[in-house]
């Protein structure tokens, strides 16, 4: 459970990675964007604008806009080339230099998001339900650290938010990938405040929230929050904020659940999980989801 955030020195700090501004195709400027999100209670947020060439490649150089209690991590949403199904891909790069280069003549997106991990940037395949991403397609980006497990924009405009089924079935492949919720706001109305991580850090500072961030150290969120999770004997021991029902999923079918009424803590038999991953969902009274990074028991 090495890569889980809690127990771990440092606080929990909020934000969004996936944002638009009007440096791509976002109704508002940057400054106001990261406004909209500091009265919010955010800590941090990642403008990540379309890195095309009708935008002229943008890396929106948030840097001046930080402030004491509250920071930016420089980013983009990188696009070049088509995954299998002819869609244009989309993968998020979060650490960017602000001075990030161009896509080349010729340079997939295999080798677009190498060069953007090499920067030392975290990469996200991000909604895949809403393009109809395929495992054939997530697997040649051999550079990803995560899956977009909630994207709220993609949710509340086309009913294709999610994304653990893919990441569930990389897991099951193998893979060791982490999930992370978004808005994906483009216009600050029915797309913003939906969907967020949680990240442990010493500090709010950009470097090391982008350090926690490539270790996984962070959780999703739609609402509830998740205070702990451990393993005390046989069980996994969930601790949160109150719940309707609390649950872990595994390899495959391996599912474990308790439910009731303001539930914040859940036992789970850790039997079941034998092998592979484990991850945990907790769900509130209004439907609103958290969901822990997949953690690994060999
Ligand atoms: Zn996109
Ligand atoms: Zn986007």
């Amino acid at each position: 459970m090495e890569n889980l955030p809690f127990g771990r020195p440092g606080r929990f700090f909020k934000g969004n990675l996936h944002t638009h501004s009007t440096n791509s195709d976002g109704d508002h400027g940057p400054a106001e964007v990261v406004d909209f999100y500091h009265r919010a209670g955010y800590d941090f947020l990642t403008l990540s604008d379309h890195f095309l060439e009708r935008y002229d490649y943008p890396v929106t150089d948030t840097r001046a806009l930080r402030r004491d209690d509250f920071t930016t991590l420089i980013g983009a949403e990188l696009h070049t080339g088509k995954t299998l199904i002819d869609e244009i891909w989309h993968v998020l790069a979060i650490g960017l230099p602000a001075d990030f280069a161009a896509t080349g003549e010729g340079e997939d997106i295999v080798a677009l998001t190498r060069r953007a991990a090499d920067a030392g940037a975290f990469i996200g395949l991000v909604h895949p339900e809403w393009y109809g991403l395929t495992p054939d397609d997530a697997n040649i980006i051999d550079s990803a650290h995560a899956i977009e497990v909630y994207n709220h924009g993609s949710q509340v405009e086309n009913d294709r938010g999610y994304g653990w089924s893919l990441c569930d079935i990389l897991l099951n492949q193998g893979r060791r990938l982490s999930g992370f919720a978004t808005d994906d706001a483009h216009y600050l109305t029915h797309d913003a405040f939906g969907g967020w991580i949680h990240v442990r850090a010493m500090s709010l500072d950009p470097e090391l929230i982008l350090e926690s961030l490539k270790a996984g150290r962070y959780y999703s969120s739609q609402g509830p929050e998740i205070n702990d999770i451990a393993i005390v004997d046989d069980e996994i021991v969930v601790s949160c904020s109150p719940a309707a029902v609390i649950s872990a999923q595994g390899k495959g079918a391996r599912a474990k659940f308790v439910r009731g009424e303001g539930l914040t803590e859940g036992r789970l038999p850790l039997k079941r999980f034998n092998e592979g991953y484990i991850r945990i969902t907790v769900l509130d009274a209004q439907g609103r989801h958290a969901w822990s990074n997949p953690f690994w028991i060999d």
